[in-house]
């Protein structure tokens, strides 16, 4: 599969925050998925809240060769609540902004330059709020 085709596929989540919520138990999923593991299919599109907060992290620093020039980095999982979770690269990586259930904000970012064409990729990374 091209990097442009995944792209495509992943622009409602990857782009505008986009995921489902279940109308039977409340839960929310990103990105969207057809069935909810309560049963339902009563699932609804919704839209991400901005912030969300830190459930875990790592630093990279031997990353993949796209993102050998970023090492060391952080990457996060962020919860937005209702287990709606997004794994994305912390932004502006401080050692001390790495606290599971610290407060981060959703920004829009360059991610990396896919391939040899050098094609811009952009997404949402975590930026780590004031405390
Ligand atoms: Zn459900």
């Amino acid at each position: 599969m091209t990097t442009s085709a995944r792209i495509w596929r992943e622009k409602p989540h990857r782009y505008r925050l986009e995921g489902v919520r279940c109308k039977k138990c409340g839960r929310t999923w990103v990105p969207a998925r057809q069935v909810c593991p309560c049963g339902s299919r009563g699932l609804s599109a919704m839209v991400l809240p901005e912030e969300g907060r830190i459930l875990t992290w790592t630093v990279v620093h031997t990353g993949h060769p796209e993102f050998s020039d970023s090492t060391p980095y952080a990457l996060v999982v962020v919860e937005f609540g209702k287990g709606a979770r997004l794994l994305m690269q912390l932004a502006d990586f401080r050692r001390e902004d790495l606290k599971i259930g610290r407060k981060v904000k959703v920004e829009f970012r360059k991610v990396q330059a896919a391939g040899e064409s050098g094609v811009l990729c952009y997404g949402y990374k975590a930026v780590a709020c004031s405390e």
